[in-house]
């Protein structure tokens, strides 16, 4: 899903839980910042992938080829590598949801990150891509294996 609708996602929703359910507002603030900030693994992958840390070109990178990857036909876009995202996977969400037991943190963080995966998947699903890849970190990695470097694009 686009950045600016996370944004709005991880606004309402946390907002939502706090005015209706009462929710501890260090939990709404910790599930709106999380909602937003889990892309940052988008970040991450870039700069590995790229060698280059420079995050406004990693931004930049992603202006220019986001709406080329979405034009793509699904044929043509399965001849590309998918990004590997280290927290959109269940590994990260499972250790999360341990960490919850020690510190609720750790589990308002994971409602966050739910909260940004539904759409990420949705997404995914109208445009005829595999949600596994939004999942499993094993999916991708496999799934990369002779394919063409979408940063390259
Ligand atoms: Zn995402």
């Amino acid at each position: 899903m686009e950045f600016k609708y996370h944004v709005l996602t991880g606004i309402l929703v946390p907002g939502f839980l706090y005015f209706y359910f009462d929710i501890p507002i260090l939990a709404a603030v910790t599930i709106s910042l999380a909602s937003v900030l889990i892309d940052i693994d988008h970040y991450f992958w870039y700069a590995a992938e790229s060698k280059d840390l420079n995050p406004f070109n990693a931004i930049s990178w992603y202006i220019r080829s986001s709406p080329k990857i979405k034009k793509m036909p699904s044929k043509k876009r399965k001849e590309y590598t998918k990004g590997v995202f280290i927290f959109h996977n269940w590994i990260c969400w499972s250790i999360l949801l341990a960490l919850g037991f020690l510190n609720q943190i750790f589990f308002y963080t994971l409602v966050g990150f739910v909260i940004h995966i539904i759409p990420d998947l949705v997404v995914l699903k109208k445009i005829d891509e595999s949600i596994l890849q939004k999942i499993s970190l094993g999916y991708v990695l496999k799934r990369n294996k002779n394919k063409k470097r979408i940063t390259d694009l």
